[in-house]
Protein backbone atom coordinates (compact mmCIF):
# COMPACT_ATOMS: atom_id res chain seq x y z
CA UNK A 1 0.00 0.00 0.00
CA UNK A 2 2.71 2.30 -0.82
CA UNK A 3 1.88 5.93 -1.64
CA UNK A 4 -1.06 6.09 0.07
CA UNK A 5 -2.03 8.37 3.02
CA UNK A 6 -2.36 6.72 6.45
CA UNK A 7 -6.36 7.10 6.90
CA UNK A 8 -6.16 4.96 3.57
CA UNK A 9 -4.11 2.47 5.04
CA UNK A 10 -6.21 1.71 8.14
CA UNK A 11 -8.94 1.62 5.97
CA UNK A 12 -7.71 -1.17 3.26
CA UNK A 13 -4.40 -2.59 4.04
CA UNK A 14 -3.39 -6.08 5.38
CA UNK A 15 -6.08 -8.16 3.67
CA UNK A 16 -6.39 -8.24 -0.06
CA UNK A 17 -9.55 -10.28 -0.94
CA UNK A 18 -9.26 -12.38 -4.56
CA UNK A 19 -12.11 -12.88 -6.73
CA UNK A 20 -15.38 -13.83 -5.28
CA UNK A 21 -13.76 -13.94 -1.14
CA UNK A 22 -15.35 -12.17 1.94
CA UNK A 23 -14.93 -8.35 2.07
CA UNK A 24 -13.49 -8.22 5.30
CA UNK A 25 -10.89 -9.70 6.40
CA UNK A 26 -11.67 -13.35 8.00
CA UNK A 27 -10.64 -15.10 10.90
CA UNK A 28 -8.58 -17.89 10.54
CA UNK A 29 -10.13 -19.57 13.60
CA UNK A 30 -7.77 -22.72 13.47
CA UNK A 31 -4.68 -23.65 15.84
CA UNK A 32 -3.12 -26.03 12.87
CA UNK A 33 -2.94 -25.95 9.21
CA UNK A 34 -2.57 -28.69 6.36
CA UNK A 35 -0.28 -29.75 4.81
CA UNK A 36 0.32 -32.86 1.30
CA UNK A 37 3.75 -33.88 2.24
CA UNK A 38 5.72 -34.84 5.60
CA UNK A 39 8.98 -33.31 3.30
CA UNK A 40 6.94 -29.73 3.26
CA UNK A 41 6.22 -29.86 6.78
CA UNK A 42 10.28 -30.76 8.07
CA UNK A 43 10.86 -27.72 5.84
CA UNK A 44 8.66 -25.41 7.59
CA UNK A 45 9.73 -26.43 11.21
CA UNK A 46 13.72 -25.80 9.18
CA UNK A 47 12.39 -22.22 8.80
CA UNK A 48 13.57 -23.13 4.94
CA UNK A 49 10.10 -22.36 3.67
CA UNK A 50 7.76 -19.92 5.05
CA UNK A 51 4.21 -20.84 5.78
CA UNK A 52 2.04 -21.59 8.64
CA UNK A 53 1.85 -24.60 10.65
CA UNK A 54 0.78 -23.93 14.19
CA UNK A 55 -1.17 -21.16 15.50
CA UNK A 56 1.01 -20.51 18.20
CA UNK A 57 3.87 -19.23 15.94
CA UNK A 58 1.93 -17.67 13.25
CA UNK A 59 -1.53 -17.02 12.51
CA UNK A 60 -2.57 -15.41 8.81
CA UNK A 61 -5.29 -13.14 11.03
CA UNK A 62 -2.58 -12.16 13.13
CA UNK A 63 -0.11 -11.07 10.10
CA UNK A 64 -2.63 -9.49 8.59
CA UNK A 65 -3.80 -7.20 11.46
CA UNK A 66 0.33 -6.69 12.66
CA UNK A 67 0.91 -5.90 8.51
CA UNK A 68 -1.55 -2.91 8.68
CA UNK A 69 0.36 -1.82 11.81
CA UNK A 70 3.69 -2.12 10.16
CA UNK A 71 2.88 0.35 7.15
CA UNK A 72 1.06 2.51 8.96
CA UNK A 73 4.88 2.69 11.40
CA UNK A 74 6.53 2.59 7.99
CA UNK A 75 8.38 -0.57 9.61
CA UNK A 76 10.37 -3.39 7.85
CA UNK A 77 8.50 -5.98 9.58
CA UNK A 78 5.97 -6.58 12.95
CA UNK A 79 4.87 -9.25 15.06
CA UNK A 80 1.54 -9.04 17.23
CA UNK A 81 1.41 -9.94 20.82
CA UNK A 82 -0.92 -11.23 23.47
CA UNK A 83 -0.76 -7.97 25.30
CA UNK A 84 1.55 -4.65 25.12
CA UNK A 85 3.42 -6.35 28.04
CA UNK A 86 4.48 -8.99 26.10
CA UNK A 87 5.10 -7.04 23.35
CA UNK A 88 7.94 -4.92 25.65
CA UNK A 89 9.33 -8.42 27.52
CA UNK A 90 9.95 -9.84 24.09
CA UNK A 91 11.14 -6.58 22.77
CA UNK A 92 14.04 -6.40 25.27
CA UNK A 93 14.35 -9.93 25.74
CA UNK A 94 15.00 -10.54 22.05
CA UNK A 95 18.28 -8.74 22.66
CA UNK A 96 18.94 -9.25 26.15
CA UNK A 97 19.65 -12.15 28.25
CA UNK A 98 21.45 -12.40 31.77
CA UNK A 99 24.23 -10.07 32.17
CA UNK A 100 23.12 -7.39 30.21
CA UNK A 101 21.76 -3.94 30.78
CA UNK A 102 19.09 -1.61 29.85
CA UNK A 103 18.61 2.22 30.06
CA UNK A 104 14.81 3.47 30.42
CA UNK A 105 13.31 6.42 31.01
CA UNK A 106 11.75 6.96 34.38
CA UNK A 107 8.18 8.04 32.90
CA UNK A 108 7.24 4.66 31.42
CA UNK A 109 4.01 3.28 32.27
CA UNK A 110 3.79 1.34 35.30
CA UNK A 111 3.42 -2.06 33.70
CA UNK A 112 7.07 -1.67 32.16
CA UNK A 113 8.72 0.02 35.04
CA UNK A 114 7.84 -3.16 37.09
CA UNK A 115 9.13 -4.98 34.18
CA UNK A 116 12.33 -4.06 33.91
CA UNK A 117 13.05 -2.86 37.26
CA UNK A 118 12.15 -6.25 38.97
CA UNK A 119 10.89 -9.20 36.82
CA UNK A 120 13.92 -8.91 34.85
CA UNK A 121 16.22 -8.21 37.51
CA UNK A 122 14.91 -11.30 38.51
CA UNK A 123 16.48 -12.67 35.14
CA UNK A 124 19.57 -11.34 35.47
CA UNK A 125 19.01 -8.22 33.54
CA UNK A 126 19.99 -5.44 34.93
CA UNK A 127 18.37 -1.68 34.52
CA UNK A 128 19.04 1.69 34.92
CA UNK A 129 16.06 4.67 35.02
CA UNK A 130 16.68 7.99 33.52
CA UNK A 131 15.58 11.27 33.59
CA UNK A 132 14.37 11.87 29.78
CA UNK A 133 14.74 15.66 30.39
CA UNK A 134 17.62 15.25 31.59
CA UNK A 135 20.67 16.96 29.21
CA UNK A 136 22.80 14.33 26.93
CA UNK A 137 25.73 14.39 28.97
CA UNK A 138 24.23 13.27 32.28
CA UNK A 139 22.03 10.26 30.14
CA UNK A 140 25.81 9.39 28.87
CA UNK A 141 26.34 7.99 32.76
CA UNK A 142 23.86 5.30 32.88
CA UNK A 143 25.33 3.78 29.22
CA UNK A 144 27.41 0.10 30.66
CA UNK A 145 30.01 -2.10 28.57
CA UNK A 146 27.11 -4.27 28.86
CA UNK A 147 23.96 -2.19 27.57
CA UNK A 148 22.25 -3.84 25.02
CA UNK A 149 19.18 -1.16 24.06
CA UNK A 150 17.36 2.61 25.48
CA UNK A 151 13.50 2.02 25.66
CA UNK A 152 11.05 5.31 26.92
CA UNK A 153 7.94 6.11 25.18
CA UNK A 154 6.60 8.80 22.89
CA UNK A 155 4.08 10.45 25.04
CA UNK A 156 4.51 8.49 28.43
CA UNK A 157 1.44 7.35 30.54
CA UNK A 158 0.48 9.39 32.55
CA UNK A 159 3.12 11.40 33.37
CA UNK A 160 2.32 12.83 29.50
CA UNK A 161 5.80 13.78 29.10
CA UNK A 162 7.06 14.17 25.82
CA UNK A 163 10.16 12.34 24.47
CA UNK A 164 12.81 14.15 22.17
CA UNK A 165 13.32 11.01 19.83
CA UNK A 166 16.42 12.17 17.95
CA UNK A 167 18.14 12.88 21.26
CA UNK A 168 17.29 9.47 22.65
CA UNK A 169 18.05 7.67 19.07
CA UNK A 170 21.06 9.84 18.91
CA UNK A 171 22.52 8.89 22.34
CA UNK A 172 21.59 4.93 22.27
CA UNK A 173 23.63 5.08 18.87
CA UNK A 174 26.45 6.61 20.40
CA UNK A 175 26.40 3.70 22.75
CA UNK A 176 25.92 0.80 19.78
CA UNK A 177 22.74 0.65 21.13
CA UNK A 178 19.03 0.45 19.19
CA UNK A 179 16.22 2.69 20.85
CA UNK A 180 13.05 0.96 21.10
CA UNK A 181 9.95 3.31 21.20
CA UNK A 182 6.53 2.27 23.37
CA UNK A 183 4.47 4.54 20.68
CA UNK A 184 0.91 3.85 21.96
CA UNK A 185 0.14 7.26 23.18
CA UNK A 186 0.59 8.69 20.06
CA UNK A 187 -0.16 6.25 17.95
CA UNK A 188 1.47 5.88 14.26
CA UNK A 189 -1.42 7.95 13.05
CA UNK A 190 0.17 11.27 15.01
CA UNK A 191 4.04 10.15 15.28
CA UNK A 192 6.32 7.79 13.50
CA UNK A 193 9.45 6.99 15.69
CA UNK A 194 11.39 5.83 12.40
CA UNK A 195 11.00 9.00 11.02
CA UNK A 196 13.42 10.06 14.32
CA UNK A 197 16.35 7.86 14.21
CA UNK A 198 14.28 4.64 17.16
CA UNK A 199 14.93 1.69 15.85
CA UNK A 200 12.01 -0.78 17.44
CA UNK A 201 8.71 0.50 18.22
CA UNK A 202 6.37 -1.22 20.99
CA UNK A 203 2.76 -0.70 20.72
CA UNK A 204 0.07 -1.82 23.49
CA UNK A 205 -2.95 -2.41 20.80
CA UNK A 206 -5.18 -2.44 23.36
CA UNK A 207 -5.40 1.17 23.73
CA UNK A 208 -6.51 3.71 20.87
CA UNK A 209 -5.71 0.78 17.98
CA UNK A 210 -8.87 -1.50 19.04
CA UNK A 211 -9.78 1.67 20.79
CA UNK A 212 -13.35 0.15 22.29
CA UNK A 213 -12.03 -1.80 25.30
CA UNK A 214 -12.82 -5.18 23.76
CA UNK A 215 -9.35 -7.07 23.21
CA UNK A 216 -6.16 -7.25 25.02
CA UNK A 217 -2.86 -7.04 22.46
CA UNK A 218 0.49 -5.53 21.63
CA UNK A 219 2.83 -5.41 18.41
CA UNK A 220 6.21 -4.86 17.96
CA UNK A 221 7.43 -3.14 14.74
CA UNK A 222 10.59 -3.59 13.35
CA UNK A 223 12.41 -0.62 11.34
CA UNK A 224 14.71 -2.99 9.77
CA UNK A 225 17.29 -0.22 10.02
CA UNK A 226 19.30 -1.29 12.96
CA UNK A 227 22.75 -3.31 11.78
CA UNK A 228 22.76 -6.14 14.52
CA UNK A 229 25.92 -7.87 12.44
CA UNK A 230 28.07 -4.87 12.85
CA UNK A 231 28.00 -6.40 16.57
CA UNK A 232 28.13 -9.66 16.64
CA UNK A 233 29.57 -10.12 19.91
CA UNK A 234 26.66 -7.77 21.30
CA UNK A 235 24.30 -9.20 19.53
CA UNK A 236 24.71 -12.75 19.43
CA UNK A 237 21.63 -14.24 19.61
CA UNK A 238 21.16 -12.52 16.35
CA UNK A 239 24.12 -12.98 14.94
CA UNK A 240 25.22 -16.56 15.92
CA UNK A 241 24.20 -20.16 15.27
CA UNK A 242 20.45 -20.84 17.16
CA UNK A 243 21.34 -24.48 18.64
CA UNK A 244 17.31 -24.68 19.04
CA UNK A 245 17.19 -24.42 14.97
CA UNK A 246 20.18 -26.04 13.58
CA UNK A 247 22.13 -23.91 13.71
CA UNK A 248 20.82 -20.93 12.01
CA UNK A 249 21.94 -17.08 11.88
CA UNK A 250 18.95 -15.16 12.12
CA UNK A 251 21.33 -12.08 10.50
CA UNK A 252 22.34 -13.75 7.83
CA UNK A 253 19.17 -15.82 6.14
CA UNK A 254 17.04 -13.00 7.30
CA UNK A 255 18.78 -9.66 7.16
CA UNK A 256 16.19 -6.76 7.74
CA UNK A 257 13.69 -9.48 9.10
CA UNK A 258 16.61 -11.08 11.34
CA UNK A 259 14.61 -9.42 14.98
CA UNK A 260 11.12 -9.92 14.00
CA UNK A 261 11.97 -13.90 12.84
CA UNK A 262 13.82 -14.47 16.12
CA UNK A 263 10.91 -12.86 18.45
CA UNK A 264 8.65 -15.22 16.54
CA UNK A 265 10.52 -18.49 15.71
CA UNK A 266 11.78 -18.80 19.05
CA UNK A 267 10.58 -16.57 22.03
CA UNK A 268 6.89 -16.95 20.60
CA UNK A 269 7.80 -20.67 19.93
CA UNK A 270 9.22 -20.67 23.66
CA UNK A 271 7.03 -18.51 25.66
CA UNK A 272 3.90 -18.42 23.74
CA UNK A 273 2.12 -15.02 24.08
CA UNK A 274 0.46 -15.14 21.36
CA UNK A 275 -2.53 -12.96 20.52
CA UNK A 276 -5.60 -14.41 19.57
CA UNK A 277 -7.16 -14.86 16.17
CA UNK A 278 -10.59 -13.35 16.94
CA UNK A 279 -8.60 -10.66 19.05
CA UNK A 280 -6.83 -9.41 15.90
CA UNK A 281 -10.08 -9.63 14.18
CA UNK A 282 -11.11 -6.93 16.18
CA UNK A 283 -7.87 -5.15 16.37
CA UNK A 284 -8.27 -4.63 12.54
CA UNK A 285 -11.65 -3.45 12.90
CA UNK A 286 -10.21 -0.98 15.75
CA UNK A 287 -7.99 0.07 13.42
CA UNK A 288 -10.04 0.72 10.04
CA UNK A 289 -11.15 3.56 12.28
CA UNK A 290 -8.16 4.89 14.26
CA UNK A 291 -7.09 7.80 12.31
CA UNK A 292 -11.10 9.42 12.49
CA UNK A 293 -10.88 8.26 16.51
CA UNK A 294 -7.57 10.25 16.91
CA UNK A 295 -8.76 13.57 14.98
CA UNK A 296 -11.72 13.69 17.51
CA UNK A 297 -9.65 12.54 20.37
CA UNK A 298 -7.27 15.06 20.36
CA UNK A 299 -9.90 17.71 19.37
CA UNK A 300 -12.00 17.03 22.11
CA UNK A 301 -9.11 16.82 24.70
CA UNK A 302 -7.34 20.34 23.18
CA UNK A 303 -11.00 21.51 24.67
CA UNK A 304 -11.43 20.08 27.45
CA UNK A 305 -7.95 21.14 28.74
CA UNK A 306 -8.82 24.66 27.64
CA UNK A 307 -11.79 24.19 29.73
CA UNK A 308 -9.89 22.78 33.33
CA UNK A 309 -7.23 25.86 32.60
CA UNK A 310 -9.97 27.99 33.31
CA UNK A 311 -11.50 26.47 35.81
CA UNK A 312 -11.28 27.84 39.42
CA UNK A 313 -10.71 24.87 41.32
CA UNK A 314 -7.97 23.36 39.10
CA UNK A 315 -4.03 23.87 40.57
CA UNK A 316 -2.56 22.28 36.71
CA UNK A 317 -3.80 20.74 33.73
CA UNK A 318 -0.58 18.68 31.83
CA UNK A 319 -1.71 18.45 27.96
CA UNK A 320 1.11 18.85 25.74
CA UNK A 321 -1.49 20.15 22.96
CA UNK A 322 -1.72 23.15 25.18
CA UNK A 323 0.41 26.20 24.26
CA UNK A 324 1.88 27.02 27.06
CA UNK A 325 2.60 23.37 27.77
CA UNK A 326 6.45 22.30 29.05
CA UNK A 327 6.59 20.17 26.34
CA UNK A 328 4.40 21.90 23.21
CA UNK A 329 7.55 22.92 21.20
CA UNK A 330 8.61 18.89 21.06
CA UNK A 331 5.02 18.02 20.71
CA UNK A 332 4.39 20.07 17.71
CA UNK A 333 8.32 18.72 16.03
CA UNK A 334 7.18 15.33 16.60
CA UNK A 335 3.72 15.15 16.42
CA UNK A 336 2.26 18.43 14.64
CA UNK A 337 -0.99 17.26 14.08
CA UNK A 338 -2.19 16.25 17.13
CA UNK A 339 -0.82 14.57 20.23
CA UNK A 340 -3.71 11.94 22.41
CA UNK A 341 -6.56 12.07 23.86
CA UNK A 342 -5.57 12.15 27.40
CA UNK A 343 -5.00 14.72 30.09
CA UNK A 344 -3.26 15.03 33.12
CA UNK A 345 -4.57 17.17 36.19
CA UNK A 346 -4.98 18.46 40.02
CA UNK A 347 -7.09 19.65 41.80
CA UNK A 348 -7.01 22.50 44.60
CA UNK A 349 -7.91 20.42 47.26
CA UNK A 350 -5.38 17.16 45.82
CA UNK A 351 -5.82 13.68 46.81
CA UNK A 352 -8.77 13.92 48.73
CA UNK A 353 -10.90 16.61 46.14
CA UNK A 354 -9.48 14.21 43.30
CA UNK A 355 -11.51 11.40 45.15
CA UNK A 356 -14.75 13.46 45.71
CA UNK A 357 -14.86 14.55 42.13
CA UNK A 358 -14.43 11.37 40.51
CA UNK A 359 -17.90 9.79 43.02
CA UNK A 360 -19.97 12.27 41.34
CA UNK A 361 -19.14 11.67 37.73
CA UNK A 362 -22.03 10.60 35.33
CA UNK A 363 -20.93 9.90 31.82
CA UNK A 364 -17.31 9.53 32.08
CA UNK A 365 -16.56 6.53 34.55
CA UNK A 366 -13.59 5.08 36.76
CA UNK A 367 -11.74 2.61 34.84
CA UNK A 368 -8.48 1.20 34.64
CA UNK A 369 -8.57 2.03 31.62
CA UNK A 370 -7.39 4.98 28.72
CA UNK A 371 -6.79 5.57 25.03
CA UNK A 372 -10.87 4.17 24.62
CA UNK A 373 -13.50 6.02 22.84
CA UNK A 374 -15.50 6.39 25.83
CA UNK A 375 -14.04 9.01 28.43
CA UNK A 376 -12.94 7.37 31.85
CA UNK A 377 -10.67 8.60 34.72
CA UNK A 378 -8.26 6.87 36.73
CA UNK A 379 -6.42 8.61 39.70
CA UNK A 380 -2.82 6.63 39.09
CA UNK A 381 -1.68 6.80 42.51
CA UNK A 382 -4.12 4.95 44.45
CA UNK A 383 -4.97 2.79 41.44
CA UNK A 384 -2.53 1.88 38.93
CA UNK A 385 0.43 2.86 40.72
CA UNK A 386 -0.43 2.31 44.10
CA UNK A 387 2.61 -0.38 44.17
CA UNK A 388 5.41 2.76 44.04
CA UNK A 389 6.47 4.55 46.53
CA UNK A 390 5.89 8.68 46.76
CA UNK A 391 9.66 8.74 45.49
CA UNK A 392 9.16 6.54 42.87
CA UNK A 393 5.58 8.48 41.88
CA UNK A 394 7.46 11.55 41.71
CA UNK A 395 10.53 10.38 39.59
CA UNK A 396 7.69 8.62 37.21
CA UNK A 397 6.35 12.05 36.78
CA UNK A 398 3.22 10.85 38.66
CA UNK A 399 2.45 13.41 41.34
CA UNK A 400 -0.03 12.77 44.10
CA UNK A 401 -2.98 14.46 43.31
CA UNK A 402 -2.78 13.63 39.37
CA UNK A 403 -5.76 12.48 37.70
CA UNK A 404 -5.65 10.84 34.09
CA UNK A 405 -8.32 11.87 32.07
CA UNK A 406 -8.71 9.94 29.41
CA UNK A 407 -11.08 11.82 26.77
CA UNK A 408 -13.34 9.67 24.31
CA UNK A 409 -14.92 10.27 20.84
CA UNK A 410 -18.13 11.51 22.83
CA UNK A 411 -19.34 15.27 22.17
CA UNK A 412 -16.91 17.56 23.79
CA UNK A 413 -19.86 19.25 25.26
CA UNK A 414 -21.34 16.43 26.98
CA UNK A 415 -17.60 15.87 28.93
CA UNK A 416 -17.47 19.55 30.01
CA UNK A 417 -20.68 19.55 31.60
CA UNK A 418 -20.18 16.12 33.16
CA UNK A 419 -16.75 17.72 34.53
CA UNK A 420 -18.49 20.78 35.54
CA UNK A 421 -21.35 18.81 37.97
CA UNK A 422 -18.83 17.15 39.25
CA UNK A 423 -16.83 19.41 40.33
CA UNK A 424 -19.12 21.05 42.18
CA UNK A 425 -18.97 18.51 44.88
CA UNK A 426 -15.51 19.22 45.61
C1 LIG B 1 -1.35 -0.15 28.66
C2 LIG B 1 0.03 0.13 28.26
C3 LIG B 1 0.98 -0.89 28.17
C4 LIG B 1 0.66 -2.33 28.52
O1 LIG B 1 -0.26 -2.84 27.63
P1 LIG B 1 -1.30 -4.05 27.96
O2 LIG B 1 -1.94 -4.26 26.63
O3 LIG B 1 -2.20 -3.58 29.02
O4 LIG B 1 -0.48 -5.22 28.40
C5 LIG B 1 2.24 -0.57 27.73
N1 LIG B 1 2.58 0.70 27.43
C6 LIG B 1 1.69 1.71 27.51
C7 LIG B 1 2.12 3.09 27.17
C8 LIG B 1 0.40 1.47 27.94
O5 LIG B 1 -0.47 2.49 28.03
Amino acid sequence: MSGYKKDTICVQSGWKPGNGQPRLMPIIQSTTFKYDSSEQMGRLFDLEDSGYFYTRLQNPTNDMAAQKICELEDGYAAMLTSSGQAATYYAVFNICEAGDHVVMSSTVYGGTFNLLTCTMKKMGISCSVVDPDAPKEELDKAFRENTKCVFAETIANPALVVLDIEKFADLAHAHHCPLIVDNTFATPIHCNPFRWGADIVTHSTTKYMDGHGAAVGGCIVDSGNFDWAAYPDRYSGLCTPDESYHGIVYTEKFGKGAYITKATSQLMRDLGSIQAPMNAFLLNLGLETLALRMERHCGNALKIAQFLEDHEKVAWVNYPGLSGNRYYDLARKYMPEGTCGVIAFGLKGGRAAAGAMMDRLKLAVIATHVADSKTCMLHPASHTHRQMTDEQLVEAGVAPDLIRLSVGIENAEDIIADLKQAMEAV
